[in-house]
């Protein structure tokens, strides 16, 4: 698509070379002149106003002057040398300081002369300094027609050795948007630009290196970030419509004996209305002949288990297999549990299948698997493994579906002639934006309502200093029957530290807690598996009535009769996770409680974290605001989706309302022409070939 011009080479651009080529190769990936067209910049600095020497205060940000160089000397000693240059304004002087390149920059500066210079003054006995500033002759600027938004770009530590700065970069550009400016084509169709007003995108790349005003850059910007999210909804909602046409689905048409006994003698409680509206959406995937791509989204503690374990028994009871895939051994073995209780007394074969399943037990596994004889598996990611082989697998339903991508799931799509079909759920509340990027291709369902009987968790916030306040309340609750959680945090970085954190915390809750009248138990990572087991049973039975642990119990225990958390140094989580442990209590009848422990000392950010958690409990309310905090790069189980979409300028967190735009523009194009074999359309064909080789790394989200 791209002419010749465009796919040169980088070295051959004037001014490159082979040195600097190999440098843009392997720190930025830039090896022709149209990946360096598409290199944006992070920034741009508003340099249309000039300061006087006299206007500059201490903790001024970069500042523009225009002056004179006075004079120039080097001083100091041989290895130590620096320049110092003193330059004038008229209403003042600086000085200006180079600590490296110093021969180089004394001979390219001519006293007398007059420059611009940008840069970060300081303050040093009295006088101001500028240390290697940016200098420019008026001339080139104004040749340049930049003198008002300056691109920056991001650069690397070895890039700034080898002399290729933002400036240098921000000089290739322009050299590059000269050779190639007349061939660059059009990626986007005329009716959307027209509909839209987008810039042409050789003028927005153009304006995103070289805006002459605010305006231009924001339109050239916001082009760019259209056309990527555009490209990305586009391709997940054409893999929608195909999938739609072309894969048949195992038809579940009956609702047979194993559902009817369950809700009849087993179930343990009268369904929610949100259950029910979600097993009825999944019940009409199933039946329609299709195969089903379904994401089903629902808070901690909404029960989606139980709708699971539903849909999986409408599996058996059109003799297929199911399976069910959850991320971590210990959530596997939950599912394993909590399914098996469900289900005692009822004829179902239900297997176990996680790393640390011993060969022979496998094998065995293997075998049932193959015969039929097994009708739901449980598993970690093992079981996408290929030698697993199912009889006739009809539904998968893959836990927390985060941290598993389209590639794994195209992986279980395998496991049989036609594709089973697939249910997600996802944990964490994922905010919207996100969740049409990530799961793009699937139906959504949400599980918007919590079991009833449950009364919110209150949550509060406590400084260290009332820990005494604290145990009074817990042996309170203590008395009154309930059971408690005191979690502290586990850093990889600092884990010894963390370790001797929960070591004395848990002497100092056994000397407040002493036996015989109480029962702490503790679980972390470095005890062997019986032993965490063993303390687990103790809290799980009501034994025990605090269980102190690190953050293993996220994704563990199911006991309702506990109903305090207590969160210490809250301040270290991020909120998803605050959220998923909060979400331990509150399972029963009773009040629960949150209890968010800090030190005084907080960042705003570790303030404002513990904040949105005191005042809302709405999983989906803390994700947008955990996007907005963080930056969707941060954001757990997402910080690959960033670069799997190989997003440049577009920003999951920030740029939610173009991202619906283009997913409404790519939804509108698709359902009048699903295969986009209008002429009108072939551009977008084009680059969805192009794209779908070079640009989603599906991949990475793992
Ligand atoms: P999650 O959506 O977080 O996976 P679970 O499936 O673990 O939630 O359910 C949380 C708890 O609520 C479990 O103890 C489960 O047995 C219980 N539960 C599920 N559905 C209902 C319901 N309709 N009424 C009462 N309790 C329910
Ligand atoms: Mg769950």
């Amino acid at each position: 698509m791209t002419a010749e011009i465009l796919n040169t080479e980088i070295k051959f651009l004037p001014g490159v070379g082979p040195k600097k080529a190999e440098i843009l190769n392997s720190e930025l990936g830039i090896y022709t002149f149209w990946d360096l067209l598409n290199y944006f910049p992070y920034k741009h600095i508003d340099r249309s106003k000039f300061y006087k020497i006299s206007e500059i205060t201490e903790g001024v940000a970069s500042l523009q002057l225009k002056g004179t160089i006075k004079s120039l000397r080097i001083e100091g000693q041989k290895y130590k040398s620096r320049l110092v240059a003193t330059f004038e304004d008229g209403s003042g002087s600086i000085e200006l300081l180079w600590f490296q390149g110093v021969k180089w920059v004394k001979e390219h500066l001519k006293p007398g002369k007059e420059y611009i210079i940008f840069g970060k003054p300081a303050f040093f006995n009295g006088r101001i300094n500028i240390a290697h500033p940016e200098v420019d002759e008026p001339e080139t600027i104004e040749q340049k027609g930049i003198a008002t938004l300056h691109a920056v770009y991001t650069v690397t530590e070895k890039m700034k050795k080898n002399f290729i700065t933002s400036k240098s970069i921000n000089k290739m550009q322009l050299v590059a948007l000269q050779k190639c400016y007349p061939s660059i084509i059009e990626s986007l169709p005329n009716y959307l630009l027209a509909e839209l007003s987008l810039p042409f995108l050789n003028q927005a790349l153009k304006d995103i290196h070289f805006p002459e005003n605010l305006q231009q850059l924001q339109k050239a910007q916001f082009r760019i970030k259209f056309e990527e999210l555009f490209y990305i909804q586009l391709q997940l909602l054409k893999l929608k419509y195909q999938n739609i046409s072309k894969l048949n689905g195992f038809v579940f048409h009956k609702v047979g004996e194993y559902l009817n006994d369950f809700y009849k003698n087993k179930i343990p409680f009268e369904l929610t209305n949100a259950q029910k509206r979600v097993i009825k959406e999944i019940r009409a995937d199933l039946g329609s002949g299709r195969q089903m791509n379904r994401l089903l989204q629902g808070d901690v503690g909404s029960g989606k288990t139980l709708v699971a374990l539903m849909v999986i028994l409408i599996g058996l009871d059109n003799n297929y297999q199911t399976c069910i895939m959850a991320p971590t051994e210990i959530l596997a073995k939950q599912h394993f549990t909590s399914i098996s209780r469900f289900l005692e007394g009822m004829e179902v074969k239900i297997g176990l299948l996680t790393g640390s399943t011993k060969s022979k037990e496998r094998k065995k596994l293997h075998t049932e698997l193959q015969s039929g004889e097994i009708q739901i598996l449980i598993g970690t990611h093992a079981l996408i493994e290929d030698v697993v082989q199912f009889k006739n697998l009809g539904l998968v339903v893959i836990d927390e579906q985060h941290r598993f991508g389209v590639a794994q799931r195209a992986k279980l799509w395998k496991k049989n002639t036609s594709p089973p079909h697939v249910l997600v759920m996802t944990a964490t509340p994922i905010p919207r934006t996100l969740a049409m990027t990530l799961y793009g291709d699937l139906d959504v369902s949400v599980i918007d309502e919590l079991p009833p009987g449950r009364k919110p968790i209150k949550t509060s916030h406590l400084f260290d200093a009332k820990r005494l306040r604290l145990f009074g309340f817990l042996k309170k609750e203590i008395e009154a029957g309930r059971q408690i959680y005191i979690v502290y945090p586990l850093i990889q970085e600092s884990e010894k530290m963390d370790y001797k954190d929960l070591e004395d915390g848990y002497e100092s809750i056994v000397r407040a807690f002493p036996p015989p009248m109480y029962t702490v138990a503790v679980v972390h990572g470095r005890m062997k598996s019986e032993e965490k087991e063993k303390a687990m049973q103790l809290f799980i039975k009501g034994q025990a009535q605090i269980m102190v642990s690190t953050t293993v119990i996220e994704v563990g225990v199911d006991v309702p009769n506990a109903s305090v958390m207590v969160i210490e140094s809250a301040e270290k989580f991020g909120l998803s996770q605050l959220h998923q442990l909060r979400g331990r209590v509150g399972r029963g009848a009773e009040q629960s409680w949150c209890i968010l422990m800090s030190s005084y000392k907080l960042s705003n950010e570790a303030k404002k974290r513990l904040a949105i958690m005191v005042e809302t409990n709405n999983g989906f309310e803390i994700a947008e605001a955990d996007l907005k905090l963080r930056g969707p790069g941060d954001l757990e189980g997402t910080q690959q989706s960033g670069v799997a979409f190989n997003l440049k300028l577009a920003n999951l967190a920030k740029d939610g309302h173009i991202l619906q735009l283009a997913r409404n523009k790519a939804t509108d194009i698709l359902d009048k022409d699903h295969l986009l074999d209008n002429q009108s359309n072939s551009i977008l064909k084009k680059q969805l070939k192009l794209r779908k080789l070079h640009n989603i790394n599906w991949g990475v989200i793992s």
